[in-house]
């Protein structure tokens, strides 16, 4: 299949467009570099530089590609940074977001698959969270996601178009080839990481007061290259709705560094500090939607694995990217 896929220099992106082309679909990545590298996209795809805030420019993209199906991974997608700054989150993931699904109506694509977010449920009910949970996030980052799956269905409902919008849990690990390089790293696994590198001397853990078993949050990690596989099964004809992508396994903050430490081999001390505003306590995946519907079954779910795949890349990228 033509694939057109936003972010594709970006960390799931990157991952995405490889397993797209190892799969042997054909690929035009559009990314503005501004959270995503140039090296990071697989030189497989066809790479066009463009800004989703112009209307024009992604719509002759879009058209050009010939592409039947748009992957739209290009967001700002930090929960602490969009409760200081919420107009960036609402102008990019939602309004120039807008933009992409018009272009891509304009287009007569078919298929739109979405990356959305558990952030999109807040703190839930229920857990582990199935599709049903109620959607009221507690943070701008998740509200967009939500607002432009609202979008989604509409579009499906009046125009047709087929969407999956995919709810990460934590997207972590690397491949081979491509890993996580934010050029302000807010991510746990890489923070910690960095320590077993040298290059920090201690992680910080945010919150110990959480009504968990140690008293940090809880997060379900998921393998990138699992995730890429879910949106390779989404892009069947006749599969549209949302579905949660996770591994049903929680971990906390302490045993997530602890499995940095068994895996590098290295101390990584760390330091105690206040909540970060707009954390929920605890989100863990029921993905069994996903599993049945989509036929989807992880391949990397222990975190030993995906820690270990993290290490290895940065280990051989101490420094990221070059660009
Ligand atoms: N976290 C932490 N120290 C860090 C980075 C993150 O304690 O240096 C915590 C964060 O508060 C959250 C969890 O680790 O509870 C996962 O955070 P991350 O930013 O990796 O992903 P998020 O869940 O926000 O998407």
């Amino acid at each position: 299949m033509n694939v057109f896929v936003t972010g594709g220099a970006g960390y799931i992106g990157s991952v995405g467009v490889e397993e797209l082309l190892n799969a042997g679909h054909q690929v035009t990545v559009f990314d503005n570099l501004t959270e995503g590298h140039r090296s990071a996209v697989d030189e497989r795809a066809v790479f066009v530089e463009g800004c989703l805030g112009n209307a024009d420019q992604i719509r002759e993209a879009l058209q050009a590609s010939g592409a039947v199906a748009v992957m739209h991974f290009a967001a700002n997608a930090l929960v602490g940074e969009s409760m200081q700054q919420p107009e960036k989150y609402f102008r990019n993931n939602v309004a120039n977001g807008l933009n992409l699904l018009e272009a891509a109506r304009l287009a007569g694509v078919r298929k739109f698959v979405f990356s959305s977010t558990c952030a999109t449920y807040g703190p839930p009910e229920i857990v582990p969270i199935t599709e049903a949970e109620a959607q009221k996030p507690i943070n701008p980052y998740g509200e967009s996601k939500l607002m432009f799956e609202r979008m989604l269905r509409w579009y499906h409902e009046i125009h047709g178009l087929e969407y999956v919008a995919l709810r990460y849990f934590n997207a972590a690990g690397a491949s081979e080839r491509f890993g996580e390089h934010h050029r302000i790293e807010t991510h746990l696994i890489p923070n910690v990481l960095a320590v077993a590198l040298g290059q920090r001397d201690h992680c910080e853990i945010y919150g110990t007061d959480y009504p968990t078993p140690d008293g940090t949050c809880i997060r379900d990690y998921i393998h990138i290259i699992d995730l890429a596989q879910a949106h390779i099964r989404a892009l069947e004809p006749g599969r549209v709705g949302c579905f949660n992508l996770g591994n049903g396994a929680g971990y906390s903050v302490r045993e997530v560094i602890d499995a940095c430490v068994r895996r590098s081999g290295k101390a990584i001390p760390s330091v105690e500090k206040p909540r970060r505003p707009g954390d929920p306590p605890r989100l863990v995946a029921d993905a069994r939607k996903a599993r049945t519907e989509l036929g989807w079954e992880p391949r990397f779910p222990d975190l030993d694995a995906i820690v270990g795949s993290a290490w290895a890349w940065h280990q051989r990228h101490p420094e990221g990217y070059p660009d």
